[in-house]
């Protein structure tokens, strides 16, 4: 019979035939080290699109309806536009920069229009 070793620890296994750590911390540590740099990343990244959406809804539930507010007040409380999950071409009111569900559009060179989708 051969003789199967800890993917991570490459300590000898004992127990089931198709195990592949000898415990639980291996298995995760495994897991940790191929995954870490990539999670990390993607985590940095969601948390800057979770900010810009924050920013989006917070403004657009001060704003009365079809109004505008100037590009600064996004930018004040920290908006990065250069995260945004998507572009959405609205029927009427054109393409729209998209943080989740809101999105902004500039209107002029000084104004931004934000919508909830
Ligand atoms: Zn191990």
């Amino acid at each position: 019979m051969q003789e199967k070793c800890c993917c991570f620890c490459s300590k000898k296994i004992i127990g089931r035939t198709d195990k592949k750590f000898c415990n639980s911390y291996c298995r995760t540590s495994f897991h940790n080290a191929q995954n870490g740099p990539t999670n990390k990343c993607v985590r940095q990244i969601n948390l800057l699109l979770q900010r810009n959406r924050r920013i989006l809804a917070n403004i657009h539930s001060l704003l009365p309806l079809k109004k505008t507010v100037p590009v600064n007040t996004l930018y004040l409380h920290g908006f990065n536009t250069a995260h945004f999950t998507h572009h959405q071409k609205h029927h009427k009111l054109g393409t729209y920069t998209c943080c989740y569900d809101y999105g902004y559009k500039m209107i002029g060179k000084d104004e931004v229009a934000i919508i909830q989708l």
